[in-house]
């Protein structure tokens, strides 16, 4: 039999790894690699409407198996913010570090113990058929008072996780990608499928 092909809605190479690493039975390939588009408003109430969202509009396109996912980073002391809003956090354009600066100067008041926090992920795998079927991952952590580290990418290197005593942005990918919460989404979905 065929290895069946799953059409990823991302151009980001990082994600498409993890994911080929997991789900093994598939053939998975990049939505922008096919040249189909990615851009889609993500106009959800949470993450698993936003990952919906944009895996309907890539499944619109294609017969094959499709697959998005939708992350972010919810702040105990920000009753969950930034969440959906984790990208644009200082504004639609705003790079890695404004969005860091941001969340440092909204938190400089906020003592230790109170800086509890998660990145949440969600996806949306949509089969051959049009059946939905959702993976949810979290991983706990808490946001330091100033960066740590320079690797990942986003919010890394201010997510200080107890596992490693260290940030996300002083871990390798192989540390992180072992407990990130796209990983555990994707693992939640496997088990599903
Ligand atoms: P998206 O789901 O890829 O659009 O991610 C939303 C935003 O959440 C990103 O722009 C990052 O700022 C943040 N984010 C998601 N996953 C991570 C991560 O593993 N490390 C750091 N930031 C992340």
């Amino acid at each position: 039999m065929s290895v069946k092909r799953l059409i990823v809605a991302t151009g980001n190479a990082g994600k498409l790894k993890e994911i080929k690493a997991i789900l093994t039975d598939y053939e998975v390939v990049g939505a922008k690699e096919l040249g189909l588009p990615t851009d889609v408003e993500e106009n959800g109430a949470d993450f698993r409407e936003n990952a919906a969202i944009k895996a309907r509009a890539l499944k619109a396109l294609t017969d094959c198996a499709v697959l998005a996912d939708d992350s972010g980073l919810c702040v105990d002391a920000l009753d969950g913010a930034p969440g959906i809003y984790t990208a644009r956090y200082a504004g639609d354009t705003a790079t890695d570090d404004e969005n860091i600066d941001k969340l440092l100067s909204v938190m400089q008041n906020v003592p230790d113990e109170m800086r509890g926090a998660r990145f949440c992920c969600a996806i949306c795998f949509i089969d051959e058929d049009g059946n939905e079927i959702f993976g949810d991952g979290f991983c706990e952590g808490r946001i330091l008072h100033e960066r740590a580290g320079s690797g990942g990418f986003g919010y890394d290197p201010i997510f200080f996780v107890a596992l490693y005593n260290r940030s996300f942005g002083e871990l390798t990918d192989e540390q992180k990608n072992a407990i990130s919460h796209r990983k555990l989404a994707l693992e939640d979905l496997k088990k599903k499928l």
